[in-house]
């Protein structure tokens, strides 16, 4: 393993779906972009890069939406959890919600992207 990098692992409300993968903890940041607000029904979602040689899905079998050309967005078709996204611009990347981690707190974003879509309301990151 590479510095800093650790073994993250996650799932999904109801317990369907795990995944575990390797990621450098200094790697997340919040997305603004209207895309994540509607599959997520949040203000905004913040990501964990994980590296795609390392990442598997353990346990369960996520369902998939292809929110945009090129991209997919996985998620629990039982309890609807976002779980990750992957896209054709960003190969060897899987990024997974940092919510649904099992210790988000050990993931604190250090950025943000696609700020100009931010709602007035939320905070930056
Ligand atoms: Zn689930
Ligand atoms: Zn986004």
């Amino acid at each position: 393993m590479a510095d800093g990098e650790q073994f993250a692992g996650g799932g999904c409300s109801c317990g369907e779906i795990r995944y575990r993968g390797l990621c450098a903890p200094d790697q997340v940041l919040v997305c603004h972009c209207p895309d994540c607000r509607r599959s997520s029904g949040a203000q905004s979602v913040a990501w964990l890069f994980i590296s795609s040689d390392s990442f598997e899905f353990t346990q369960g079998e996520p369902t998939e939406f292809a929110s945009s050309p090129g991209v997919i967005r996985k998620f629990c078709g039982t309890c609807g959890t976002t779980l990750s996204w992957e896209g054709d611009k960003q190969p060897g990347r899987i990024d997974v919600t940092v919510g649904s981690l099992d210790s988000p707190q050990d993931y604190p974003p250090t950025k943000a992207v696609y700020r100009k879509h931010r709602l007035p309301w939320a905070s930056e990151i």
